[in-house]
């Protein structure tokens, strides 16, 4: 294998080439750096993180995904690390911070094998069988749930947002969480873009509600314009009511080059033309994508349509699926068939602002949970929290499968990796063990985020994990005392546990086959890569 013969490359100026060994051990300690950078955020115990972007906005979070990407990492091998939080944070939702730290663990324990001049080859496999076996183990120590399970899926949110920031409400959270997933199961299917988050800064975190329908973060355009609608009839267009200058100026050279009162009656006549539009679909409320006129708005109001615009696409999506309206993109094809509806379209205020609520709709399925928060940092935070708590209550009801955490099934993966590696033959076998190893960095960094011994407590909870009825056995990080985790209440979907290993050994795997490292020269503002280092960032 790694005796093929080299093709000659005549590599560009300025690109660097690294190889073989001086290869895997850039990629390793750049993995490794990316994972010492939110190792101190794991568990409800964990630090926040302060990000700075270049625009000077302060984000303060704890959360894995939120501190990798705003990091902009550019090492290519930790941007691989980066990935393995991504495919959590898409498939989960949660669980990102220990995904990337099981891959870093791994690495750093794959290199003490290297050391020992084991061949990277070996230890993939052995990595490969290691994970293969985890998933197993995970599976079988899971216990089943159903949806009548409110108790366990309250228990979930609230594992999900200990220490996210959402502590003091985060019963009330928890059930507003678990209320809000309830409502959109449709015929045993979850889809989670029936749930909108939306975030207003005011008032307290207890002050947020869930509310069945759509919540806009826009106002009524024209103080003339109706408060409330009943019985809405929604037109949702992605063109703008406004005359474009070049359409105008078009229109000067083609009609009347002379005289400007015209071109003004013109532009007037086209913007009660695209009124008239909306008024004749049936319509009674206008959802717009793109910008009205200041004067579309008051022939709007003057017809009695509630208007809003510069809406997001996103939302524009939600509402053609709670309405039934299809979105239109010219203006001139609107009819009635495209109008969707809704029992009630109004302007609220909340906090200090105006939003508007489209409510009883025509499908029931969509709802929005209102987060409330003193200020923008503890809003964005809390929305963070709740989104965890939604993606596992989801990630638990899919596959009904649930396992108590606090570092219990680490510690159980781990113990029975051990006894397996048994079956294998010597060299499989390290690395087996290091992959059983590497797990526990989970229970011993919620233990050292403790503050607490680290050693004296996996001793413990090893000890405890041999005894029949030790399987959640795990820490209890405000007391430093090993409890049993599902009866403290700590509970996780399984899918978190079995993603994160999944994507860790993965990516692990991937990172130790690599032996070569062509980088192009550059001419941008992009640095090489400095041995083992991760230019940029936080670093
Ligand atoms: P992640 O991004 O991986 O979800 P978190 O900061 O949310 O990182 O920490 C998750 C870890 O914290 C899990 O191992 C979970 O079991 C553990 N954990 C959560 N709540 C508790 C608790 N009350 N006591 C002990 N451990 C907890
Ligand atoms: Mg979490």
């Amino acid at each position: 294998m790694s005796q093929q013969i080299q093709p000659i490359f005549i590599l560009p100026e300025g690109s660097q080439r690294t190889t073989g060994k001086t290869a895997q051990r850039n990629n390793i300690a750049a993995a490794k750096a990316v994972a010492e950078t939110v190792r101190t955020t794991l568990g409800p115990k964990g630090m926040d993180k302060m990000l700075v972007d270049s625009l000077n906005e302060v984000t303060v979070t704890n959360d894995g995904v939120t501190i990798l990407e705003e990091m902009s990492i550019e090492h290519p091998a930790a941007k691989m690390i980066v990935e393995v939080a991504k495919t959590q944070e898409n498939e989960v939702g949660d669980g990102t911070t220990t995904a990337v730290v099981i891959t870093g663990e791994l690495l750093k324990n794959a290199e003490i094998l290297l050391d020992k001049e084991i061949h990277p080859t070996i230890i993939t496999k052995g990595f490969r069988l290691a994970s293969e076996k985890a998933l197993q183990i995970l599976n079988q120590i899971a216990q089943k749930i159903t949806v009548e399970d409110n108790d366990i899926l309250k228990k979930i949110a609230i594992t999900a947002m200990t220490g996210k920031g959402a502590e003091s409400s985060k019963e009330k959270l928890a059930e507003l969480a678990v209320s809000a997933v309830k409502q959109i199961i449709d015929s045993g299917e979850i889809d989670i873009s029936n749930i909108k988050i939306e975030k207003k800064v005011g008032d307290g975190v207890e002050d947020s509600e869930l509310i069945k329908g759509i919540i806009i973060d826009k106002e009524k355009l024209h103080p003339s314009m109706p408060k409330k609608i009943k019985n809405a009839s929604i037109a949702l267009v992605d063109s703008a009511l406004e005359i474009k200058n070049t359409e105008i100026e078009a229109k000067i050279q083609i009609t009347s080059p002379d005289q400007l009162q015209s071109f003004l009656d013109k532009e007037e006549s086209m913007l009660m033309d695209m009124v008239s539009k909306i008024k004749n679909s049936g319509a009674n409320v206008l959802i717009c994508q793109k910008g009205i006129d200041d004067v579309a708005q008051y022939y709007l109001a003057k017809e009695g349509i509630y208007a809003v615009r510069r809406v997001s696409k996103e939302d524009m999506e939600r509402i053609s699926k709670a309405t039934n309206a299809k979105i239109v993109t010219k203006l001139n094809t609107l009819s009635p068939s495209d109008i969707g509806t809704a029992g009630l379209v109004e302007s609220k205020k909340v906090g200090d602002e105006e939003m508007t609520y489209i409510q009883e709709c025509t499908n029931p399925k969509a709802v929005t949970l209102l987060v409330r928060g003193g200020t923008v940092h503890v809003v964005a935070e809390i929305e963070r929290a709740v989104k965890d708590a939604v993606g596992d209550i989801i990630a638990a009801l899919k596959n009904k499968l649930v396992v108590a955490g606090a570092g219990a099934p680490e510690i159980e993966v781990a113990k029975g990796l051990r006894e397996y590696a048994t079956s294998l033959s010597g060299r499989e076998q390290l690395a087996v063990l290091s992959f059983a190893d590497a797990v526990e960095v989970i229970p011993r960094t919620l233990a050292e985020n403790s503050g607490l011994d680290p050693i004296d407590l996996l001793t413990e909870l090893k000890a405890r994990h041999d005894s029949p009825d030790g399987k959640w056995a795990g820490i209890n990080v405000f007391t430093g005392k090993v409890v049993d985790a599902w009866q403290m209440g700590v509970i996780e979907p399984l899918k978190i546990k079995t993603q994160a290993i999944k994507s860790a050994s993965e990516v692990a795997e991937l990172i130790l086959r690599i032996d070569d490292i062509i980088a192009a020269g550059e001419s941008s503002s992009q640095p090489s890569m400095p041995p083992g280092g991760m230019p940029g960032g936080m670093y």
